[in-house]
């Protein structure tokens, strides 16, 4: 039998909000490896594990660390907040195992900050959308400002991963600059702050006030598509169901 590395999504925080699937990996799994803030997540009986990690930014020494563990015959798991296939380490653990084929990589899926977001918020993501991350560590500026601007343009729903950071401090400021070039200043936003952590803090305003918002790096952005609304509090994209509510008679429901 060769090694194994999971590679798990643990979800947004809390344990509850991790997949059945992840907890199992996590619970066969001899070593886990992470970042320490993800490691400190996961729960008490965890803890008896063999946890490694490596600071933030070693991401390239974390994925080594996992085969070089798996060599030793040992089950790893790989942990990364939400989906580790989404701005997480699935894809460069993949590139990096080209370099050790007898190594299995299982990636294990898990909710993502736009998922766990999203229901806090309502329902923002009822139709298209289209997750954009402000960071610029990977991907220049430039990349990101048209990509924004293309998502106005093509009127999706906009999701917003890393829109600050201690050195990045205006770049949502910047964003909501370009997409104001083709969005109205009263289009329906919203942002969660620590979803499924302690401390979870969401807020709406429009996308002139969010302009405006300090938000932090644990924080996920909603901007509304055109037919975005607030529904009791509540941030709604509506799929185009004709309701009861719109038509006063009785609805199809058939694709509900
Ligand atoms: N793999 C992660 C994303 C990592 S990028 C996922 O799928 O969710 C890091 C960004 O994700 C953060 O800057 C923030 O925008 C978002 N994020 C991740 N976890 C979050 C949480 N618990 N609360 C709010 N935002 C979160």
């Amino acid at each position: 039998m060769g090694n194994k590395i999971y590679v798990v999504g643990m979800g947004p925080g809390r344990e509850e909000m991790m997949t059945g699937e992840a907890l199992c990996a996590l619970e066969q799994a001899d070593v886990i490896v992470g970042y320490t803030v993800y490691l400190d997540l996961l729960d008490t009986r965890f803890q008896q594990k063999e946890l490694l990690s490596t600071p933030m930014r070693m991401e390239e020494e974390r994925c080594r660390l996992c085969f070089e563990e798996a060599e030793k015959d040992k089950k790893v798991a790989l942990i990364c907040s939400g989906d580790a296939g989404i701005y997480g380490m699935a894809s460069l653990m993949l590139e990096i195992g080209k370099s050790y084929p007898q190594t299995e990589l299982i990636v294990i899926a898990g909710v993502t900050a736009a998922s766990s977001g999203a229901a806090v918020l309502g329902a923002p993501l009822g139709h298209d959308f289209c997750v954009v991350s402000l960071s610029d560590l990977l991907t220049p500026w430039e990349t990101i400002e048209k990509r924004l601007s293309a998502a106005a343009e093509g009127d999706f729903v906009i999701v917003l991963y890393n829109p600050s950071s201690r050195k990045r401090k205006d770049y949502l400021r910047r964003a909501c600059d370009i997409l104001l070039q083709s969005i109205e200043g009263e289009r329906i936003c919203g942002y969660v702050e620590n979803i499924g952590r302690e401390g979870t803090k969401a807020e709406t305003c429009t996308l002139r006030e969010l302009r405006d918002r300090e938000v932090n790096m644990f924080t996920t952005v909603f901007i509304g598509n055109s037919e975005s609304e607030l529904i009791g509090g509540k941030l709604v994209t509506k799929r185009g169901y004709q309701t009861e509510e719109q038509h006063g008679e009785k609805s199809s429901r058939g694709i509900l």
